[in-house]
């Protein structure tokens, strides 16, 4: 019997969007990656990419360059992510009126995490904005901007439980939110049920899948627990022995990605946002199986 998800692919790209996360390079040859990779993905028409900020505002300027070098060279809609650790409440406007002033119409707000690192407890500074939602508010407040927040279908480590979790969220709709991003996860069946969760406390806006392509498998199971997702057993095994075959690591990371993303298809989902490492490849390959493709061929 024909997989009947190859069916729906043709035009089931034309009505899915994808957005693109990026980090600000550190160095001369990041950088070239980077643009390597802007360059490759910019054909598909992302609505939007997205660029990160560091903890304590140690990328702040790196942030801004990356939005800044998008702005002037490209096509795309930067978003501008913005964290409210180690800032008073003037400081992150006057860095939200910065962004605004270059043109930037997108914001990512967040928390984000305590300079120590994930897990450390956080200390929101005495004057500044203590979550998501206040910031989000802030940004609003300043200009009709398009805000993303962040959402957690496995909730975020230091929430109580779903409820305190999805109360934050509904908090952050309110001040002005238009869509929130997920963590990764990688079983499709977590997200499809908070979702439901979220949607049953009322909140409507769109809950975008935050995908992640394993690059490195290794460096992704030490990092998923501290950041509120688990990487399954199944995930784990397929990766079991590859430390040192990147060949067939990085054909595994496809397959397995293809295989989330195409299910999520199968469940409805029509918004995809890729946490890509500033790496093409699997980005791409994943789009073109979700039928978003380059324009130009499209066209053709
Ligand atoms: P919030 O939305 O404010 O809160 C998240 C949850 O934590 C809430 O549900 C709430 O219940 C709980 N919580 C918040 N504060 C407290 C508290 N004081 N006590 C108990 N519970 C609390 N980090 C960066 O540094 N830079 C980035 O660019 C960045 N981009 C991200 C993009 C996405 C899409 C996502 C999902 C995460 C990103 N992060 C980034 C990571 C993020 O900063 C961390 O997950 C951080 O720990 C929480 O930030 P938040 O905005 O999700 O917090």
């Amino acid at each position: 019997m024909a997989d009947p998800r190859l069916s729906r692919r043709p035009d089931a790209g034309s009505r899915i969007n994808v957005s693109f996360e990026f980090f600000p390079p550190k160095t001369d040859e990041m950088e070239e990656r980077l643009w390597e990779t802007v360059t490759r993905l910019e054909p598909l028409g992302p609505r939007y990419v997205s660029v990160t900020y560091g903890a304590g505002g140690s990328t702040r300027e790196r942030t801004a360059r990356t939005v800044g070098r998008i702005l002037r060279e490209t096509s795309l809609a930067p978003a501008a992510h913005l964290t409210c650790v180690d800032a008073t409440r003037a400081e992150a406007d006057a860095v939200i009126r910065d962004f605004a002033a270059m043109g930037v119409t997108r914001f990512v707000a967040l928390r984000g995490d305590p300079a120590a690192g994930v897990g450390a407890a956080y200390r929101p500074h005495p004057d500044g904005y203590t979550n998501g939602a206040e910031l989000t508010a802030a940004i609003r407040r300043i200009g009709d901007f398009d805000v993303s927040v962040s959402a957690y279908p496995e909730k975020h480590p230091e929430s109580a439980d779903f409820a305190t979790d999805i109360d934050m969220l509904k908090r952050k709709v309110d001040a002005g939110a238009t869509r929130a991003i997920t963590q990764f996860f990688f079983d499709n069946d977590l997200y499809e049920r908070y979702v439901e969760r979220v949607r049953r406390a009322g909140v409507y806006i769109p809950i975008v899948p935050g995908i992640l392509p394993i690059h490195n498998f290794r460096q992704v199971a030490g990092f998923a627990g501290r950041c509120g997702a688990h990487v399954p057993a199944w995930v784990a095994e397929r990766f079991a022995g590859l430390e040192n075959d990147q060949q067939t690591h990085a054909l595994v990371a496809a397959a397995v990605a293809a295989e989330q993303v195409l299910d999520l298809v199968e469940r409805g989902v029509e918004e995809f946002h890729f946490y890509t490492m500033n790496r093409a490849d699997l980005a791409f390959a994943i789009c073109h199986l979700i039928g978003v493709r380059p324009q130009a061929a499209v066209a053709a």
